[in-house]
């Protein structure tokens, strides 16, 4: 028989967690499913600097183990499981969890987030778990004393370099444009670091290494008159090119983006189906940080309390 609940929150990061605060605390006895990565995206991030509260930082993991504490002290039954399909064709909306079980939810708050996006080599795949790696703060560690090249050249990838910075001996930053997009006070701390070079204007064109990787072969201004070939010795490479939402179950019902960001009315977490809301980075293509993923995880609860009331549900 399918379990019926009042609220579903799918997903467990900063937007997950505050939507399950204030959830349970306004009586709606949430049921929260994890999904595949417990904490989130922030569990992969070495230190937050950013989220007011903390003067002197906090890590990701510690910072997501609290709010999950602070969820389950108001009641949050939080469940291990992913959400593998859906149907919001009417309510109560159902939710296959695992591909097995179905709940039924009176309200939903989808929170499922973004994953990181990868090159598409084949040797990516190729070298999965052999010096392939879309997170430093995972893996950074096996690399002490090493050199390895990080990709991208936005905010993540200019804190990955860093990370990895203090464990590798080298770190090559893989730049396609001849500059980089990340914030200023990012740039500064990867162009001050005398352990990173970065390579400008360089694409990846595949890895090299007998089953674990030693090398990469780039290409230099692609296209250009002067276009070169260049191999680096590497030890590991890491992937920090940006991230896609994870929102391909609920598409057949709610209305994305062309990246696939749930449309959400705009100032609100009202997705198009009444009664399912959308917070965090699967509706957020611009911002993107925990604090405002929070932020909308908190509006998406009080929408659903105040759906609830309005439904006598
Ligand atoms: P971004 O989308 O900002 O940057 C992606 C980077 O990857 C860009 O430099 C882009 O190049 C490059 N890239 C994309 N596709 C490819 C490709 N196929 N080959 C080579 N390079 C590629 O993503 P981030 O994950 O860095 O950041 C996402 C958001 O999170 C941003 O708003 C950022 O500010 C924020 N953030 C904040 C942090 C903090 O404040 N501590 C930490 C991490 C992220 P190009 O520039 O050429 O498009």
């Amino acid at each position: 028989m399918n379990e019926k609940v009042r609220c579903l929150i799918i997903g467990s990061g900063p937007a997950g967690y505050t939507a399950a605060i204030y959830a349970s605390r306004a009586n709606l006895s949430p049921v929260l499913y994890e999904g595949m990565q417990p904490g989130g995206q922030l569990t992969t991030t070495n230190e937050v600097e950013n989220f007011p509260g903390y003067p002197s930082g906090i890590t990701g993991t510690e910072m997501m183990e609290d709010l999950r504490k602070q969820a389950e002290r108001f009641g949050t039954d939080i469940r291990f499981g992913m959400a593998t399909a859906t149907d919001l064709s009417s309510a109560p909306y159902k939710v296959t969890i695992d591909g097995e079980k179905i709940i039924e939810a009176d309200a939903i708050i989808i929170s499922t987030g973004a994953t990181a996006k990868y090159l598409g080599l084949p040797d990516e795949q190729k070298y999965a778990g052999s010096g392939v790696s879309a997170c430093a703060t995972c893996d950074g560690f096996f690399y002490r004393k090493m050199t390895v090249a990080v990709v991208g050249g936005g905010d993540t990838a200019c804190e990955e370099a860093t990370y990895l910075a203090g464990l590798a001996s080298k770190v090559y930053l893989i730049v396609r444009k001849p500059f980089l997009r990340a914030s200023k006070i990012m740039q500064e701390r990867v162009l001050g670091n005398p352990k990173i070079e970065v390579l400008f204007e360089h694409e990846t064109l595949g890895l090299t290494g007998d089953k674990v990787v030693q090398g990469a072969n780039l290409v230099k201004r692609r296209g250009q008159s002067d276009e070169a070939q260049v191999h680096i010795d590497i030890d590991g490479f890491f992937l920090a090119i940006g991230h896609t939402p994870n929102s391909d179950i609920f598409k057949p019902w709610l209305e994305t983006d062309e990246i696939g960001y749930i449309k959400t009315i705009p100032g609100t977490p009202r997705t198009n189906v009444p009664g399912v809301f959308a917070s965090g980075d699967v509706t957020d293509p611009h911002y993107k940080q925990a604090i405002t993923a929070a932020g909308t995880g908190c509006q998406a609860a009080i929408e659903a309390e105040r759906y609830l009331s309005e439904k006598g549900l």
